[in-house]
């Protein structure tokens, strides 16, 4: 199939390579030339803009930071929807505000243009690997249009309702893991202080009630001080503030959240905004005093 990739990142450029290996034939757009050259490497063709990707392309696939640049690329100057033919299929990958997804979808439709929300979980090992959770919101038909194409990067493609389910489903999963986080640091920094070794308190709980993919994840990072990203502070604080923000809209009070936020927010004002979101940690580690460290 020809498939238009907008968005060449961190996990779009993995993603966009999935599909090529699935013997899709690519049309793909970046601000920085550099992404697009290594799409180029691997027999991707290179477009202008948004607006030409769509002209060659039934289906456009945007893997972008956040709601503002998923509405510019789509909907702004030379944007996706200049390009659009009626009934071309759009797929949103990126993590965004679902009110952001739905406003979008709207106005797409308004020109005969269809669009799903898919946001993904796993991070760049999973996107490499092509196992990527994908999380879906949107109509039932159209879903099963496209749903082979999203198989080449994910190993579970569900769709969780209608548009905007996916980025609320998204946004749910990043509330549990920055929780946990959080959770895991605050434990751990207490059998620190307490004389006892992180690692020998995480072998012995992590196959208990206490354990957590999370815990399994981060926990070794951790105890290394190892915070080099992985998924960065800053997204997750877009996470946060979109949770925040959709939660305000729904009537849904979100107190551990907004306390998380507050955490990951003192970390981007003393310079760790790129690190690994486990540098929550470091937040624990200097309310106390001292590493979270094997003794
Ligand atoms: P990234 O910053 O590495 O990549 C974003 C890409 O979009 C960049 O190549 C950038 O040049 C491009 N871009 C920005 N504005 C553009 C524009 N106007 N036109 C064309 N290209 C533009 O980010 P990423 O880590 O790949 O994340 C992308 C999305 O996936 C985010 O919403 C993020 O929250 C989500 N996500 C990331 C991870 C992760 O571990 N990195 C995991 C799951 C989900």
């Amino acid at each position: 199939m020809n498939i238009g990739f907008i968005g060449l990142g961190i996990m779009g450029k993995p993603m966009a390579k999935n599909l090529i290996k699935a013997g899709h034939k690519l049309t793909v757009f970046d601000i920085v030339q550099e992404n697009v050259d290594a799409l180029k490497a691997e027999g991707a063709a290179a477009a202008a803009s948004p607006k030409e990707v769509a002209e060659q392309n039934n289906l456009i696939i945007t893997m972008l930071p956040n709601s503002p640049h998923v509405k510019a690329v789509i909907l702004g100057e030379n944007g996706v929807i200049e390009g659009a033919a009626k009934g071309a299929t759009i797929i949103d990958m990126s993590s965004i505000a679902p009110l952001a997804s739905q406003e979008i979808a709207k106005a797409c439709a308004k020109k005969g243009v269809k669009m799903l929300d898919a946001p993904v979980s796993g991070g760049e090992p999973k996107a490499i690997d092509g196992t990527l959770s994908i999380m879906v919101g949107g109509d039932e038909e159209n879903f099963n249009e496209v749903k082979g194409v999203l198989a080449a990067m994910g190993a579970s493609v569900v769709l969780c309702g209608a548009i905007g389910a996916g980025n609320t489903t998204k946004l749910a999963n990043q509330v549990i893991v920055a929780l946990n986080i959080a959770a895991v640091s605050e434990a751990f920094m207490l059998s620190t202080r307490a004389g006892v070794d992180p690692i020998k308190v995480f072998h012995a709980i992590k196959g208990g009630l206490a354990g957590s993919t999370v815990m399994n994840a981060k926990i070794p990072l951790i105890i290394e001080g190892n915070f080099k990203p992985g998924f960065k502070v800053d997204l997750h604080m877009k996470d946060l503030a979109n949770a925040l923000e959709t939660g305000h809209e729904v009537g849904a009070p979100l107190p551990l959240t907004a306390q998380a936020m507050e955490m990951l927010q003192y970390l981007h004002s003393h310079g760790a905004g790129q690190d690994d979101h486990c540098a929550i940690a470091k937040y624990y580690e200097a309310l106390a005093g001292r590493e979270i460290r094997s003794i």
